[in-house]
């Protein structure tokens, strides 16, 4: 190669990079990183960050992606980019952002003509043990939970599941695996015009958000609409959708209804009281003596007048001794124990 064209190579390289930088959005880490003395980067500091290198990545795939692209390589290539997977986290409305745990779980349970001789789900437990060997079916167990009916929930990092459910040492033990039905994803979305019905709803997010090569995915369905408050003139609804939807809709910060931008999040709901913070029942029904969401005082979170005050768990101050209490036992951010319920909600979920 001449001096000329090696010159002229070099032009073309500097050409193109100017032009690629003319593309891309500048990469702005002056929000995000703490230029003070202890370098501490603090929640919203973080958040920008991320949202500048997601945007970035966002036009890089834009780039990359040509517009007959099917929806499925779409994912792979943005999710590749994300700084944030959306599709293996799940934000929860005003609550945590959890991480979902990629386990295959399964239920260890006794046949039927077995329940009597396996009484309990340690029984069923010693069972197993004794029958089969996990490195026969590549089990990396990650935990073991007592399950209905005198079984076990088993959470595996791996498993040959078809291997296992075949095997003569499980059936000689009268033992038999079964696996439980996943439920769809739900979003909340708020700031939904009033006014809509629930197939309005559901057309406009198809309409607005979706692109007619995603359609052949489609299931959307408004699950709930919540009444509207007054002076107010937008509401909050709940979607049902699939997987693949849910990760399609999280592409953008909002779906888009009407004339309206409205933010969303999924929608996990744990049942917990109000009145004495345990789990699994509603306020009208609660039998036991109450316990304020905000200072653990015996009266309800409604009657409190220690609000200004710092918050205290009661949960928290009840059965955990290892991690602080000064909570409110209803912040699913701080409190260890309503993010083991969500981490235990999510897992009954199919995010895909
Ligand atoms: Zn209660
Ligand atoms: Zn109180
Ligand atoms: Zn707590």
């Amino acid at each position: 190669m001449s001096k000329q064209d090696r010159e002229d190579n070099e032009r073309g390289a500097c050409a193109n990079k100017r032009e690629l930088t003319k593309r891309l959005p500048v990469l702005n880490l002056s929000g995000a990183l703490d230029k003070s003395a202890n370098n501490i980067m603090n929640v919203s500091r973080i958040n920008a960050l991320r949202n500048s290198i997601n945007s970035h990545n966002d036009t890089v795939a834009k780039i990359l992606l040509p517009s007959k692209e099917t929806a499925e390589k779409k994912l792979q290539i943005e999710s590749a980019f994300r700084v944030r997977p959306e599709r293996s986290r799940v934000r929860v409305a005003r609550g945590p952002d959890l991480e979902i745990q990629k386990t295959t779980d399964f239920l260890i349970l006794p046949c039927d003509n077995n329940r009597e001789k396996y009484g309990t789900s340690r029984d069923t437990k010693e069972a197993l043990v004794r029958a089969v060997r996990p490195s026969d079916f590549d089990l990396r167990v990650k935990r073991i939970t007592l399950a209905r009916n005198n079984g076990l929930r088993i959470e595996a990092h791996s498993v040959d599941l078809t291997k296992m459910k075949d095997s003569s040492e499980l059936v000689k033990a009268g033992l038999k695996i079964e696996q439980e039905i996943k439920l769809n994803p739900r979003l909340i979305i708020n700031g939904v015009p009033q006014g809509l019905f629930a197939g309005e709803v559901e057309s406009e997010i198809v309409a607005l958000n979706l692109k007619e090569q995603d359609k052949s995915k489609m299931h959307l369905q408004v699950v709930y609409i919540f009444p509207p408050k007054s002076n107010r003139t937008t509401t909050n609804c709940i979607v049902e959708v699939t997987p693949d939807i849910r990760s399609l809709l999280l592409r953008e910060e909002h779906v888009y209804i009407n004339y309206s931008a409205c933010s969303f999040s999924d929608h996990v709901r744990v049942l917990q009281c109000f009145k004495c913070l345990a789990f699994g029942h509603y306020a009208k029904d609660c039998k036991s003596t109450a316990l304020c969401g905000h200072c653990a005082g015996n009266h309800e979170l409604k009657d409190c007048v220690k609000r200004i005050e710092m918050a205290a768990c009661g949960n928290c101050k009840k059965w955990s001794s290892s991690e602080g209490h000064s909570h409110s036992a209803l912040d699913g951010n701080r409190c260890p124990i309503l993010r083991r319920r969500l981490m235990d909600k999510i897992k009954h979920v199919n995010y895909g």
